[in-house]
């Protein structure tokens, strides 16, 4: 069983190409330390900058790096989904390709996982707009609202999963938002820990304020469904 995968690291990227190499190195410098198999999936949601090329080009000499690349951009929650569905690990870390994420914070992540079906980050030191910091708190509020959760910062890409439990998930468009409250419908429990955050020094992000507020509302209203229809069965006897 020596050659089973510990861990898989799924990463989407949308027109990331200057921050690939970066990116693939400090992963693969803090995952070389743990000495466990591992392996990272990349899946290109159709860049348009060569990022596919390079991924390539960095994969040729690494044989823990696999590549997914889709025919067009089909969005953020659908490159995690094919990433996570691809991956094979007994444990599953996403993040965000633009290190805006900090590569150093896995180790601490997959330690939580001991007792929990996932551990997720939270970002104590916001770097980002100020316009930005303040849609944020108040989209984290009002999400928790709506769906009676407790999550302190879900837009948060940085999470570590189970792998069984984050295979099985439904997933939706717009869904890599409530991944906690999912593995929570589900049973399981799930630890927030403190991440690092950076500012975003190569490329530019894919989302402004209104069409990450317009969409993710109808997300929420789906979640909220969701929960309140849930399965809540138990089972008193059976022969
Ligand atoms: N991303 C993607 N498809 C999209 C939009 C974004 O794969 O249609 C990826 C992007 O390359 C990055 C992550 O999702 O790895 C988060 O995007 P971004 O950094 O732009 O979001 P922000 O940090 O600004 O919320
Ligand atoms: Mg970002």
């Amino acid at each position: 069983m020596s050659d089973q995968i510990a861990v898989s690291v799924c990463i989407p990227v949308f027109n990331e190409v200057d921050n690939l190499e970066e990116l693939v190195h400090r992963v693969e410098t803090v995952m070389a330390r743990l000495r466990i198999p591992w392996e990272l999936i990349l899946v290109d949601d159709g860049s348009r900058d060569g990022s596919y090329e390079r991924m390539r080009q960095l994969g040729a000499s690494r044989p823990f790096l696999r590549g997914i690349r889709f025919d067009r951009n089909h969005g953020q929650t659908a490159a995690m989904a094919a990433g996570i569905r691809a991956s094979r690990g007994e444990a599953v870390v996403t993040m965000d390709a633009d290190l805006q994420n900090d590569p150093e914070d896995i180790p601490r992540l997959l330690e939580g996982l001991a007792g929990h079906a996932a551990v997720v980050g939270w970002r104590a030191r916001r770097q980002d707009t100020f316009v930005r910091r303040v849609s944020s708190r108040f989209a984290n509020w009002f999400r928790n609202l709506v769906s009676d959760e407790n999550i302190r910062d879900t837009g948060c890409s940085l999470k570590a999963f189970r792998g069984p439990v984050v295979r099985a998930l439904p997933f939706y468009e717009g869904m890599h938002r409530f991944l906690p409250t999912l593995v929570k419908m589900g049973g399981g429990t799930v630890a927030e820990i403190e991440v690092a955050h950076h500012p975003r020094t190569k490329g530019t992000s894919k989302y402004n304020v209104w069409n990450r507020v317009f969409r993710s509302f109808l997300d929420l209203l789906a979640i909220r469904w969701m929960k309140w229809r849930q399965l809540r069965y138990r089972i008193h006897d059976e022969f």
